[in-house]
């Protein structure tokens, strides 16, 4: 494993690091042990959320004692001062620390997210005060949106920067990561598998590791799978030109039916949440059914508001076809909730 800085944070952290939600699905001890093994076989650096369930709590149970020895960064979806201060307490007391290395500010993806942010009682005022206060040590951002991402890096008021990054989704190779170099940014890659789509992680990390200064937050749900994954790194990267075919032919496979979360389909005039319910066939699978269907359960109920109108097509600049997407969706929430009961 090798270890580097996290740009301008200083930060020094492994070059994969570990993404926190498969373990929302695990049983307490189990994470834990994931998590263990995750420090034993090297990884150093750990990414959560406060929305991500009982993530942080597993965290600080696992790494109780040890504080100093890993990075922790968290994040949050409220967009004013008071929820942000309440999320970032909540935060310390379920790590069980009393700093949060990088807190981030998730998915900006929108206008309205950005002047929310930054109006006076927004969000930042929040985490600059939590900041200053020393539990905070360095602010980050994340978004589904290349060009608020891009906007974003360019405010010059984050220290990372944290958005999809694979080789289904490579365009923020360009003018993103690029623009965060510049500014001496860490660059954080989520959704190393595309969000559970690509399965071959072998294949996966090698396209990652072209970007050493990029790192990914793959979330491993087993020991095996942290072994796994760390295996990919003790060794030369060699992607052959049968892996970038492999590569294209996911792509083209893939392409029709991949929504990037970018919420430029958004708002819906009938109210549906769009990019959520289009994400839940993959949440279903990290979370596990069960958990899915209540974590989405007010987005999935939002779907039966669709009048086929038709604009978030003309809106989607991917061209997918969003309202047969929607309906395998709402189709397979309505499945899952069946099997409960
Ligand atoms: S087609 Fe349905 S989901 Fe899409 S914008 Fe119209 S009402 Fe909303
Ligand atoms: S449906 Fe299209 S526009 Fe909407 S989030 Fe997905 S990729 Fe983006």
């Amino acid at each position: 494993m090798r270890y580097m800085k996290l740009g301008k944070t200083g930060l020094k952290i492994s070059e994969v690091g570990f993404g926190g939600i498969p373990i929302i699905r695990l049983h307490v001890d189990t994470a834990v042990a994931v998590l263990r093994r995750a420090y034993e076989r090297g990884i150093t650096f750990y990414d959560t959320a406060n929305i991500y369930r009982d993530s942080e709590e597993k965290i600080g149970r696992a790494f109780d004692g040890m504080r100093k020895e890993i990075v922790i960064a968290t994040k949050t979806f409220q967009r004013d001062a008071v929820h942000v201060t309440k999320h970032i307490e909540n935060s310390l007391r379920m790590l069980k620390t009393d700093y949060i290395d990088l807190y981030q500010l998730h998915q900006v993806a929108q206008e309205k997210d950005l002047l929310a942010i930054s109006a006076p009682g927004g969000a930042l005022e929040a985490v600059t005060k939590a900041h200053d206060q020393g539990k905070v040590r360095f602010i980050g951002v994340t978004s589904h949106n290349l060009g608020m991402a891009v906007k974003l890096v360019k405010t010059d008021l984050f220290a990372t920067v944290q958005f999809p990054f694979n080789f289904i989704e490579q365009e923020p190779k360009d003018e993103l990561h690029r623009a965060a170099r510049k500014r001496d940014m860490g660059i954080l890659a989520m959704k190393p598998f595309a969000g559970g789509v690509i399965d071959n992680a072998e294949l996966a990390i090698k396209f990652l590791r072209q970007h050493p200064d990029v790192i990914p937050l793959p979330g491993c749900d087993s020991v095996a799978s942290v072994d796994q994954v760390v295996s990919f790194y003790g060794r030369e990267n060699k992607v052959t030109k049968k892996d970038r075919e492999l590569m294209d032919k996911y792509r083209v496979e893939l392409g029709r039916k991949f929504c990037h979360r970018c919420e430029y389909c958004q708002p819906c005039p009938h109210g549906v949440m769009i990019t959520p319910a289009m994400a839940y066939n993959i949440v279903a699978a990290r979370m596990s059914p069960a958990v899915a269907v209540d974590f989405s359960r007010v987005m999935m109920e939002s779907v039966k508001l669709c009048e086929e109108c038709g604009e978030c097509e003309e809106r989607c600049p991917y061209e997918l076809p969003v309202q047969e997407m929607l309906k395998a969706n709402y189709d397979l929430y309505e499945r899952h909730r069946a099997g409960l009961k």
